[in-house]
């Protein structure tokens, strides 16, 4: 980099939480993708302040900046692109205000979801989006791109807990939107367009989120099936039935394999899926809903059914599902992780089209799915990245399917730089030309996360 910039960047950010040096730099040219940028510097903001002042100073010296919390989406989208600066935010993870009576938090964008949920103990309430990631996801990021998570069947996503944020636009104003009630009907929805925005139309310093009141009780059930469409079959009845669980997740027989050999819980090695159902609320109702939840599974011929009777019982079956992802790398090095949802009816074809896929083009694939939003996250796992033509191959077979049956290439990951390639099956003509047109407004010199499907 350039001596001047890093000058330039040292006089914001001192020489301490300015890093230039190539090892360094190599740590943020990669996420959760398999893609690789380096940038030319990486700065870690303390404040909204040092925010805007950078923002003034690519839009002087005319570099680009890309947002970056901790680097942990599956879609490429906090690499820099086109090189510049990386604002990392894992820095500015203080919280602003815990307010009970109204129930909501003001928390700095690199706060992490695990850390805000373990600062609300003792209060009553929680913070209700839990991902796979939370140990390590930050608001910021969570919010650029709508996380989703195991919890959304029951309390949905992101966007409804979004009270208000703090903005510095790609000009170096500052703008705070929303406001702390839920309803708000002044103006164009900014929360909402920020969020899931991918980081385009600004960098977000502060994060106003809704909080609710911790369930008292929760029960988790777990049924092993020896067909995926008895397990699909359980999804659609369960769902029909008015019971909203917290969480109804499926996995396949490649993760069972893989997290059996590695937690050692006692999954049964042979069945094609297992169906995680968790439901809470108060103990009376929960165990109402377990019965009814119980009855409808057994309809389907499971093999093996569990009920947890604790809390540590929960815990443990949890843990089948939560270390589906991390299980897999036991496989192969490299782990392209994939995320489609479809209409809820469609999810046993679906799977099933993905399993002759995979075995079409020969690669290895393990699913996880958020069963009960439809929401279907294949990993496709590859010897090295020179495969990635093969996923490429499967996905450019099942797009079609996916967008022909009203179903979404993407439901919490994003486009990033993974999914632009297939974009086109969901988004074109005046609708992305429209968006296109929006990002103009907001970031007219492209300085903010340049280099995105917006390009
Ligand atoms: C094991 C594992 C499990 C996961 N489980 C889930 C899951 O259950 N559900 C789910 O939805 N996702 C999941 N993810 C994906 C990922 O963790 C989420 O997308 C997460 O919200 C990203 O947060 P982050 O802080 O790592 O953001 P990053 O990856 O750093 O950034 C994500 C995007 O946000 C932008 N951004 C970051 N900070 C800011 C900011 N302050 N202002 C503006 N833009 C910003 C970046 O430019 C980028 O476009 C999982 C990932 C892994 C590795």
């Amino acid at each position: 980099m350039n001596n001047n910039l890093q000058g330039l960047l040292e006089g914001v950010f001192g020489k301490d939480r300015v890093k230039t040096s190539k090892e360094e730099l190599i740590a943020y040219s990669y996420d959760g993708f398999i893609k690789e940028c380096l940038p030319e510097a990486v700065v870690f903001p303390l404040n909204t302040e040092e925010v805007a002042a950078l923002v003034k100073l690519a839009n002087t010296h005319k570099f680009f900046l890309t947002s970056r919390g901790s680097g942990s989406n599956l879609c490429g989208s906090s690499v820099p692109k086109k090189g510049g600066v990386v604002v990392c935010f894992t820095k500015m993870e203080k919280i602003l205000e815990i307010n009970k009576e109204d129930r909501y938090a003001v928390v700095q964008a690199g706060k992490i979801l695990e850390d805000l949920q373990r600062d609300l103990e003792g209060t009553g309430l929680f913070y209700p989006i839990d991902l796979g990631s939370s140990r390590i996801a930050t608001l910021g990021g969570s919010v650029a791109l709508n996380s989703g998570g195991m919890r959304a069947l029951k309390y949905g996503v992101t966007r409804d807990y979004l009270l208000g944020l703090k903005v510095v636009l790609p000009n170096g104003e500052i703008i705070k939107t929303g406001v702390l009630t839920r309803k708000n009907v002044v103006g164009y929805d900014l929360n909402s367009l920020f969020c899931g925005s991918e980081g385009t139309l600004g960098i977000i310093t502060e994060v106003t989120v809704r909080l609710m009141v911790k369930p008292k009780f929760t029960k988790v059930l777990l049924n092993h099936y020896q067909e995926i469409k008895d397990a699909c079959g359980a999804v659609n009845e369960i769902m029909a039935s008015g019971i909203i669980p917290t969480a109804l997740e499926l996995v396949d027989n490649l993760v069972i394999n893989a997290v059996e050999d590695f937690v050692k819980v006692g999954l049964k090695k042979d069945a094609a899926a297992f169906l995680l159902v968790e439901l809470t609320g108060d103990p009376e109702q929960v165990e109402r809903d377990s019965k009814e939840i119980e009855a409808i599974c057994k309809k389907y011929n499971p093999s093996r059914s569990e009920v947890s009777k604790s809390a540590e019982e929960s815990e443990k079956l949890w843990l089948a599902r939560k270390s589906g992802f991390g299980s897999m790398a036991r496989f192969k090095p490299i782990c392209i992780a994939e995320d489609l949802t479809v209409p809820v009816s469609r999810l046993a074809e679906t799977i099933a089209l993905i399993h002759d896929l995979a075995k079409k083009h020969g690669v290895l694939q393990g699913l996880l799915a958020h069963a009960g939003d439809g929401n279907l996250h294949p990993h496709f796992l590859l010897d090295n990245k020179d495969e990635e033509h093969k996923a490429d191959a499967i996905m450019d077979e099942l797009m079609p399917f996916i967008t022909g049956i009203g179903g979404t290439i993407s439901g919490e990951h994003g486009v990033g730089v993974g999914k632009k390639k297939f974009l086109h099956y969901q988004l074109f003509g005046a609708q992305l030309e429209l968006m296109k047109r929006i990002k103009k407004i907001f970031d007219p010199e492209s300085i903010i996360n340049p280099g995105s499907y917006l390009d």
